[in-house]
């Protein structure tokens, strides 16, 4: 899958600082803020500063450096938010098939509440 990174998305916007977010975390290489419409009690988003279009992307495309700061930044994210104990689910979206709506590389951390199956039938 090539997807063309559009520097218009709306979390490149976020980065540049053109509309706000609820920050939850920052460093060098990552920002991470909570989603606008939560789908549990926790509900954030995690998100590498450079640009990348998908977890395939970025994987492929990132540092090794990145790739470090994105993976402790969301255990660390986790851990702060309160939900390292009672579990929580990492979702990442990636093309048409899941209906990834922002064309900038997200992990969700999803938590606070029994989360049920990992899949809906459509
Ligand atoms: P995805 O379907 O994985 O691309 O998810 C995109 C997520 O971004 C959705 O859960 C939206 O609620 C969330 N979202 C969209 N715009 C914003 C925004 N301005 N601030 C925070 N979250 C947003």
């Amino acid at each position: 899958m090539t997807m063309v990174y559009d520097p218009q998305n709306i979390f490149a916007r976020i980065l540049r600082g053109e509309i706000p977010c609820k920050k939850a975390y920052e460093d060098a290489h990552v920002l991470a803020f909570h989603d606008i419409h939560p789908q549990a009690p926790t509900h954030i988003l995690v998100i590498p500063k450079a640009a990348y279009v998908s977890y395939d992307d970025f994987a492929a495309e990132a540092s090794a450096e990145e790739i470090v700061a994105f993976t402790r930044a969301v255990g660390q994210i986790a851990r702060a938010a309160g939900v390292a104990e009672s579990g929580y689910r990492l979702l990442a979206n990636i093309g048409p098939d899941s209906h990834q709506e922002v064309p900038h590389f997200h992990v969700h951390i999803v938590g606070g509440r029994p989360l049920g199956p990992l899949l809906v039938k459509p």
